[in-house]
């Protein structure tokens, strides 16, 4: 699409080039001979997947993982010889694409093994193993279920993996209980191990447990959110990150005026004007991605370098800021909902916290009527 067309509204803009240093600081804190898997599910957590995939298959990358079979095989059109992980689940009718694409499927349990190996295809395997986080995986107590899995002849077991359930915390408990999962994650795999099954290769870190448990050692890591530069929430971590985002929000101003003291503004009257105020509506909304939750708790908005609040409900496609000390805000300028406008800078993370969630949430709902510019 023609690129001014593209930013008649709203868009998000991304810069790649911070992803080389990202990657740089990631790979600074892994053990010696531990490499990264980049996790690029739901669309690199909104940042475009294909864009994002490239650039790091040029850092050097050659191992990705995402969520499902269809994220796959678009990665695969523009990857033909990366390693590419689904984390997530595939029906035994859908094996013939894990074959043809040469993807490496996770199995998590029996039934599923038993049915992926049904299909008759040969495919690429890597196991999860439930340590703790009660999402998926096999029970790290089951042995011989595992051990079935290393059976099948058309099932190639490459690997073996865990997900901790509390890594981004540095509370003692939480410390523990990742301490608890890393040992029984090690103890279902040297009993295999010992069994003489091949285990292949090992990874257990996403993010924050590379920032938080640096002592583990594995043979890759699956950071996502921190690739994109952004922290789960703005909070301290055991090594220090270093990291640089990649992606800002930008939406046109489509209308200002002044209202008088007494006039509510947007659904349900939230906000009532205790003065006249400079009302300006931003082109943007809660169908992009913007959070409704967030007026009133913080929500903030950048016009012509000055920093101001989100006021009212926030609408599906549009949103009201209180523009009273922009003084030369007009309709047609530029609003920054996340990123830089001069000396101001809203944070993905400060965009969470007045959302009452996390970026990884935040980065991944922005809206697919957003058109991704690359700057
Ligand atoms: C999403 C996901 C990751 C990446 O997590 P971040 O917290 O974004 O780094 C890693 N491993 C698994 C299994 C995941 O589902």
């Amino acid at each position: 699409m023609d690129r001014n067309l593209e930013c008649s509204r709203a868009w998000v803009e991304i810069d790649l080039e911070p992803l080389a240093h990202n990657v740089a600081d990631i790979r600074s804190k892994l053990s010696k001979d531990c490499e990264i898997i980049a996790v690029v599910k739901a669309n690199a957590y909104g940042h475009g997947v294909l864009q994002v995939a490239q650039r790091l298959a040029h850092e050097g990358i050659d191992f990705f993982a995402v969520a499902c079979l269809s994220e796959a095989v678009e990665l695969r059109e523009v990857l033909p010889d990366a390693e590419i992980l689904i984390l997530g689940y595939t029906p035994q009718k859908y094996a013939k694409y894990l074959s043809e694409n040469n993807l490496i499927q996770s199995v998590f349990d029996g039934g599923q093994a038993k049915a992926l190996s049904g299909s008759g295809y040969n495919l690429r395997i890597h196991v999860a193993i439930d340590t703790g986080m009660r999402r998926y995986g096999f029970e790290y107590t089951k042995i011989s279920e595992i051990e079935n899995v290393f059976k099948y002849e058309n099932l190639r077991v490459e690997g073996m993996a865990t997900h901790f359930a509390s890594a981004d915390s540095i509370e003692q408990s939480d410390i523990e209980f990742s301490k608890v999962q890393i040992s029984r994650f090690n103890s279902a795999v040297m009993t295999l191990k010992n069994m003489g099954y091949c285990v292949g290769k090992l990874h257990t870190q996403s993010s924050y447990a590379i920032y938080n448990h640096p002592d583990i050692v594995c043979d890759y890591a699956r950071p996502g959110i921190m690739l994109y530069g952004v922290q789960s929430l703005h909070g301290k971590t055991k090594l220090e990150t270093n990291l640089k985002p990649l992606l800002s929000v930008k939406a046109v101003i489509s209308q200002v005026r002044w209202i008088n003291e007494g006039e509510s503004v947007s659904y349900g009257r939230l906000y009532t004007a205790t003065k006249p105020i400079k009302l300006a509506s931003v082109a943007i909304g809660y169908a992009d991605g913007i959070p409704r939750q967030m007026t009133g708790n913080g929500g903030m908005c950048i016009v012509n370098g000055c920093k101001v609040p989100i006021i009212g409900r926030i609408c599906m496609d549009t949103l009201m800021i209180d523009a009273t000390d922009i003084k030369d805000i007009k309709s047609g300028d530029i609003a920054t909902l996340i990123g830089k406008d001069g000396d101001e800078v809203i944070y993905c993370e400060e965009v969470a916290e007045a959302s009452g969630t996390i970026t990884n949430d935040i980065l991944c709902r922005l809206g697919i009527r957003l058109p991704r510019v690359y700057v």
